[in-house]
């Protein structure tokens, strides 16, 4: 990821790809407390455009505050970063990472000589979870990792160091064969994915978990306000495994994953087994949206 052409965002200045380097006693790097956001952008008719940034960046300032992090910037500077990443780097589509570190200027677990800098990067990358799963859906398998107990880290904050957890769970599901994992909460109830909310559909009403443990996802919202406004009920609850082994369909969402449908859990299939008609149909409309194929949900579009 390092070496290659192009400019990254570092604390106000564009500064070429190869140099956005940081020090090895970046504080960050040692104890993970930073927090940090996963954007993306799409290329439209009326050129290309950032879904739904002010809620990323509110997102991410929302993290820091939880975590008690100083930002030096102002969400406004961090919108402008985040259009000249994708613009300056003159990329059509795009996944950004901005992200809010603590630097090297101390080592202490008081963090109270630390300043916070901040990087945007932005570049190519195609659907998460692959292009033809996206049609198929993806073999899932529940975790033996639980999702964080919510007064151990701080689940609404989209902070570096829960992704350990991320990494643990999803290594584990690979390594198994499956595509993805499903991450039950410390009481044994449905929470999320690695990097990815979920939901499921049974007799026409979408369920998802409620937010204890899981993360506030923005395609989440997004998926719940579009179900809602094609007329469908969606309920957040708190969600067993076996009520998804008996789902007519699943799936999860994410800014990386967009909707991508799931086909099976713990060698259950869900449903017939492939992309449901409802998932098909939010799917469709999400991808319709982010490209700015619809005028009523423009408004989630922020032109670079
Ligand atoms: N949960 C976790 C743990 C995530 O990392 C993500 C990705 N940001 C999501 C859910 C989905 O959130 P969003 O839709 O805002 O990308």
């Amino acid at each position: 990821m390092s070496d290659r052409d192009g400019l990254i965002w570092l604390d106000g200045e564009m500064v070429p790809w190869r140099e956005a380097k940081t020090h090895v006693l970046t504080h960050t790097l040692h104890y993970g407390m930073g927090v940090f956001e996963g954007v993306r952008a799409y290329k439209t008719d009326q050129g290309t455009a950032i879904f739904r940034l002010q809620d990323h960046t509110d997102r991410l300032f929302n993290s820091a505050k939880i975590m008690r992090m100083p930002m030096p910037f102002s969400k406004e500077q961090l919108n402008d970063a985040q259009r000249a990443a994708v613009r300056e780097n003159n990329l059509d589509s795009a996944y950004i990472r901005p992200m809010c570190f603590y630097g090297s200027e101390g080592m202490g677990l008081r963090a109270d000589n630390l300043e916070t800098h901040a990087m945007v990067a932005a570049w190519t990358w195609g659907a998460y979870l692959g292009a033809e799963n996206m049609e198929k859906g993806i073999r899932i398998k529940t975790s033996s990792f639980n999702r964080h107990h919510v007064n151990v880290t701080m689940c609404k904050a989209k902070a570096n160091g829960n992704y350990m957890n991320s990494m643990l769970a999803l290594r584990e599901a690979l390594d198994d064969g499956y595509d993805e994992a499903l991450l039950l909460d410390v009481d044994g109830f449905v929470s999320e994915g690695s990097a990815e909310n979920f939901f499921l559909i049974k007799e026409g009403i979408l369920y998802t978990p409620e937010l204890t443990a899981a993360l506030d996802g923005i395609t989440r919202k997004t998926v719940i306000t579009l179900a809602r406004d094609l007329g469908y009920e969606v309920r957040e609850k708190r969600i067993s495994r076996d009520e998804v082994y008996g789902a007519d369909e699943a799936f999860f969402t994410g800014t990386a994953a967009e909707v991508t449908p799931i086909r099976e859990l713990d060698r259950r299939a869900i449903g017939s087994g492939s992309r449901g008609p409802i998932t098909a149909q939010l799917q469709a409309l999400y991808l319709d949206i982010v490209h700015g194929r619809s005028d009523k949900y423009r408004y989630w579009l922020t032109l670079v």
